[in-house]
């Protein structure tokens, strides 16, 4: 008979020992030590027993799903140990939902299958952020020197941890290192937001074991704009045994963030130390002299791609240097609208084209943060900045706080917890209670309609 149909035969053959729990327990107790033992693995019965399975018993959905998360690999590794056909574990949940016996299946060991699948989507690398169009400049050469070295020497600067505020080139670099070093390694390049959205749906399918094994497979793990960890608690969790199982066997970590690792907001300290503690390098903005060069790069990249001649002369480009005054994503996109309007009108631009085209660019992005919403708020409503903020419930307090929680949610981007937070640590309830009253004003309400509108048109002029 082929040996792969016997070996996933689901009865138990008469020479197959059946398992001793018992025996099991106590060495989960060895392994696990008596704290986890006590809190978690007692409480795991043995319900049936297969040639090449298992099915355990839990007392709750909460409970399993810690477990799995946490323990599975190192639960099937310790039963394998007394029964080598195992190859996967299955929960019963015995004291929730008694009637309707939930069967979860842990898929087979080694199969990284639907995970794999959905993360080859997004793990591919951009081939347009490399090093060769990556220009160096005095706010970014140290971080470009090192992103090299990693690529020289694996390991040797572990974690690299790149720094910088948004639209330096920080995405930029991870990238050209991923592709640099794909060829010769497993290369895995994910921002942690992905990261976030494949934990939670891997819990939710009971499938940490593949995405475990697949994170933890890499031998340069790329993770970009770590800063998102912040305040995600099983979220770090998970990180932080990724991060230390990478860190073992010798995997390269490369980090991003948008500041420094011991400045991460909300982040467990630990993990901060970790990050800190291979090489931190920061990209600061750019001046002039890097801005002009980028300028010159693209357009040699656009008439290169579109075979067209783009005449900008230098008195232009100082112009859009000295202009963009954020970021190189900006600086980038000012210089896409500059090259549009001189093909649509045909012409080689003027400084005088280039600031009406700039004045409408920069009056578009410019950024309304909450600051400016409570500081315009509170000017409106002739109140106290602090006042507003304060837990004092008086109307002519709270409808200002109200007005200015309202304008947060519609013309930021920031989440209703977040919002909460810079109101004196507000509850994110309290931020959709305020929403709510004030949309209803506004479509009510004659004179905060005017209000509503008039603070609007101050922020945005401002
Ligand atoms: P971040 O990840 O720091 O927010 P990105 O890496 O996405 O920033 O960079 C924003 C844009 O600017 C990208 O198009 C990137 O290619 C470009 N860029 C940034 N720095 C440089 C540089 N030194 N040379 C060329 N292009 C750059
Ligand atoms: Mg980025």
């Amino acid at each position: 008979m082929d040996k792969n149909i016997k070996k996933h035969n689901v009865y138990i053959s008469e020479e197959e020992k059946t398992l001793n729990w018992d025996e099991i327990q106590t060495s989960f107790k060895k392994t696990f030590g008596n704290e986890i033992y006590n809190s978690w693995l007692q409480k795991i019965s043995l319900i049936k027993e297969f040639n090449d399975y298992l099915i355990l018993g839990v007392p709750t959905r909460f409970f399993r799903d810690w477990i799995v998360s946490r323990y599975l690999d190192k639960i099937l590794e310790q039963v394998k140990s007394f029964k080598l056909s195992l190859n996967r574990i299955e929960f019963k949940i015995i004291e929730e939902n008694k009637h309707n016996s939930e069967y979860i299946k842990i898929d087979q060991l080694n199969k990284v299958t639907e995970i794999k699948d959905s993360l080859l989507n997004y793990n591919r690398l951009n081939t347009n952020l490399n090093f060769d169009n990556f220009i160096e400049g005095k706010s970014n050469d140290i971080a470009l020197s090192y992103s090299k070295k990693v690529c020289e020497h694996i390991s040797r600067y572990n974690p690299l941890y790149i720094c910088g505020g948004v639209g330096l080139g920080k995405t930029h670099l991870l990238n050209a290192i991923g592709l640099e070093l794909q060829n010769e390694n497993n290369v895995m390049y994910i921002s942690a937001e992905r990261f976030m959205y494949h934990f939670i749906k891997s819990i939710k399918k009971n499938d940490m074991v593949n995405f475990k094994d697949f994170f933890r497979k890499s031998s340069v793990f790329i993770i970009d704009d770590i800063q998102f960890i912040s305040g995600k608690e099983s979220l770090q969790e998970e990180f932080f045994h990724t991060f230390n199982s990478l860190m073992d066997k010798g995997s390269q970590i490369i980090i991003s963030a948008d500041r420094d690792p011991l400045k991460l907001d909300r982040v467990q300290e630990r993990i901060k130390s970790r990050l800190a503690g291979g090489l931190v390098v920061s990209i600061d903005t750019p001046d002039v002299e890097l801005k002009r060069k980028i300028i010159k790069k693209k357009i040699e990249e656009i008439q290169n791609q579109f075979k067209e001649n783009i005449n900008l002369n230098d008195e232009v480009i100082n112009f859009i240097a000295n202009e963009s005054k954020t970021n190189i994503r900006e600086l980038i996109g000012v210089l896409n609208r500059v090259v549009a309007f001189g093909r649509v009108h045909n012409k080689d631009l003027t400084i005088n084209d280039c600031k009406n085209i700039l004045k409408d660019i920069f009056n578009q992005i410019r950024v309304i943060t909450v600051d400016k919403i409570q500081n315009v708020v509170s000017n409106y409503f002739n109140i106290g900045l602090s006042e507003m903020l304060s837990q004092r419930r008086s109307r002519p307090l709270a409808r200002p706080r109200q007005v200015a929680m309202y304008l947060a949610k519609k013309l930021t981007t920031r989440s209703l917890p977040e919002i909460g937070r810079r109101f004196a640590n507000r509850d994110h309830t309290t931020v959709i209670h305020a929403v709510k009253t004030i949309t209803r004003l506004s479509e009510q309400d004659d004179e905060m309609k005017k209000n509503i509108n008039q603070i609007k048109s101050i922020l945005l002029e401002q």
